[in-house]
């Protein structure tokens, strides 16, 4: 048997508290506070003692889904078009050509960005970052104003 404890951060809100992954053979069997991590100090909630549990969720999405043959339904005569599995390739592929095109055809300011309290300070950075630098806007939002 080979035991683990492996230090992150919980994912579940933006106090970004310190725990281990506790991992038996490859597989997480459990969550521990981090006593010496500066924001935490030894202390989770009930979301970070389960901060594991969808890990193995028979439910969980392991691929990126793109949706084919669809309009939006917000606009009328929408059509709803199914979700198919694709690569991260495919999906990224996607996403840059079409951000591509809104931006040539209606300028960077109609694209706008969310972040997210789920995500580190280092992964919201990026996000405003890429906004920013790569999409020239200033649009850039967080989930915690919503
Ligand atoms: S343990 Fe609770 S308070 Fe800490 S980051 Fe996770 S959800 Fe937020």
């Amino acid at each position: 048997m080979q035991y683990q404890n492996i230090l992150t951060t919980c994912i579940y809100c933006g106090a970004g508290c310190g725990l281990y992954l506790q991992v038996l053979d490859g597989e997480i069997v459990g969550v521990l506070p981090a006593k010496e991590h500066p924001v935490s100090q030894g202390k989770l909630c009930i979301k970070g003692w389960n901060a594991a549990s969808f890990v193995y969720h028979p439910d969980r999405l392991k691929t990126p889904l793109i949706r084919r043959g669809a309009t939006s339904p917000l606009l009328a005569g929408g059509t709803e078009g199914g979700f198919e599995e694709a690569t991260w390739d495919d999906a990224l592929s996607l996403v840059a050509e079409r951000l591509g095109t809104i931006k040539t055809e209606s300028g960077p300011n109609s694209i706008g960005f969310l972040a997210s309290a789920k995500c580190t300070n280092e992964e919201n950075y990026l996000l405003q970052k890429f906004a920013r630098a790569a999409i020239g806007t200033n649009n850039v939002d967080h989930c915690a104003r919503l």
